[in-house]
């Protein structure tokens, strides 16, 4: 048994069929070489990629991309371009060797940095200065970018300020300017271009158009006027400006400015209308007036005289001081003469404060109240023309706060009622000024603001307003 194996251990047939695998290598390789050169034959051209761009300028020579040539020589391959060196752009190279012909894109590329001419800059302490400051001239064939570098002293003294440019392609110069800081003690100069300022009553005023500004070191120095405090519907002004630098610096100078008049009717205007002072609470509503520098309606009545220079006050301060009634009984309506004397106590007592006699009444409860029936059925109807022949104007109202409705009534609806108006052009709002009407003066800004925001207008009532008046229903 032992010596069969050893028998068939020797048989030798694995040795006739190991050639056969080289005989397939051999043909495998022979078969690869053939395309291999089969392939090298219909692409003889070998081109390097890396060496098909160009750099704005230089001298382009196509045959530099040209690795190697099979079966040939460079020389012997034929070369068609389109390439401009001068233009940046994507180009086209086409290589031809006998049957073949290989195109190739060929870009002609930014690899110059900017150039950079730099002068010396001289500024204020205050300046944060940019580039511009210092280039007079950049040259490169893309668009550059420029920043600082380093920039962070703000004191007297001569410095180096590090500007780079980049142009599109990423190309950098970096150079370095001289910057001068010093410590700017100069004032602006203002001047002013016609003799006075001309404008329309209503219209947005643009008090900077009549100016020309300049200083040594700021090109935009703040400017301010005292315009919205001083000027006032129609008429003749002198505003201030104020000029200051960003050091500082500050001049001021005054001009005459000139508000043309526009008829009432063409404008969109608030009359704020406050009866039945003056009161505790009449100074608050002037602070409030004053500081929006608006112009009001105060119809005073006899009743609360402790007040009286407050009467001096809304007069002094441009509001009108209308007549409303001496005592506020509605008995006035009795008849013609004690309506009337009552109105002359009242216009009495304004004139005796103010020296004038006004003209502008509103009568208590307005021209629709229904009270004065229970004295004098038909006694309203009679009263509008009898003021009127006198010489008297007297408004109602077309808006009305609510804030007679009670004592303290709620701010919220206070505002809710008084800027009910949009709708008109010429709203004359109802309030009242008395010691309980606390809730008034705390709505008032926010009223002022919603007409202001709508374009709005505020003015005292005068002859030349625009009538309001209710029905009569007496
Ligand atoms: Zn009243």
């Amino acid at each position: 048994m032992a010596r069969r194996k050893v028998k068939k251990i020797k048989q030798p047939t694995r040795k006739k069929r190991f050639p056969i695998f080289r005989y397939i290598f051999l043909l495998l390789f022979l078969v690869g070489a053939g395309f291999g050169l089969f392939y090298l034959w219909n692409h003889p051209i070998l081109i390097n990629p890396s060496k098909s761009n160009v750099s704005l300028g230089s001298n382009y020579n196509p045959e530099d991309a040209i690795s190697f040539v099979f079966f040939g020589k460079k020389e012997d391959v034929k070369i068609d371009t389109d390439v401009d060196a001068n233009t940046l752009g994507e180009y086209k190279t086409k290589y031809t060797f006998k049957d073949y012909s290989i195109t190739v894109p060929v870009k002609v590329l930014d690899n110059t940095p900017p150039v950079l001419k730099l002068k010396e800059y001289t500024t204020d302490k205050k300046e944060k200065v940019t580039p511009e400051c210092f280039i007079t001239d950049i040259k490169d064939v893309s668009e550059v970018t420029t920043k600082i570098k380093s920039e962070r002293r703000r004191m007297d003294g001569t410095y180096k300020v590090t500007i780079v440019a980049e142009d599109a392609y990423g190309n950098k110069t970096t150079e370095a300017a001289t910057l001068i800081r010093k410590n700017d003690k100069e004032a602006p100069k203002i001047e002013f271009l016609t003799e006075k300022g001309i404008y329309n009553e209503g219209e947005e005023t643009d008090y900077l158009d009549g100016i020309k500004v300049t200083d040594n070191f700021d090109k935009k120095p703040t400017i301010t006027t005292n315009a919205d405090t001083v000027v006032n519907g129609a008429g003749e002004f002198v505003i201030t400006y104020t000029v200051t630098d960003r050091s500082g610096n500050k001049t001021t100078a005054d001009f005459p400015i000139v508000i043309n008049e526009i008829p009432e009717e063409e404008q969109r205007i608030v009359y704020l209308t406050f009866d039945d002072g003056p009161s505790s609470n009449t100074a608050r509503v002037l602070d409030i007036l004053a500081q929006y520098n608006i112009k009001a309606t105060f119809f005073v009545t006899g009743n609360g005289q402790n007040y009286n220079d407050l009467i001096k006050r809304e007069y002094a301060e441009g509001h009108t001081v209308g007549l409303h009634t001496y005592t506020h009984d509605y008995a006035i309506y009795t008849n013609e003469e004690t309506y009337i004397n009552d109105l002359q106590a009242v216009s009495d007592m304004v004139y005796d404060l103010i020296g004038v006699r006004s003209n502008i009444i509103r009568f208590p409860g307005g021209s629709s109240n229904t009270i004065s029936a229970n004295y004098n059925v038909g006694i309203m109807s009679r009263l509008v023309n009898l003021v009127t022949e006198n010489g008297y104007y007297y408004f109602d109202w077309n808006v009305s706060s609510s804030d007679a409705s009670g004592n303290n009534v709620d701010v919220e609806q206070i505002k809710a009622y008084s800027t009910s108006g949009d709708a008109y052009d010429h709203i004359v709002l109802l309030m009242h000024d008395t010691d309980a009407k606390d809730t008034t003066v705390e709505a008032l800004p926010y009223i002022i603001e919603h007409y202001r925001d709508q374009g709005y207008i505020f003015k005292g009532l005068s002859y030349r307003s625009p009538e309001c008046h209710h029905g009569v229903n007496n």
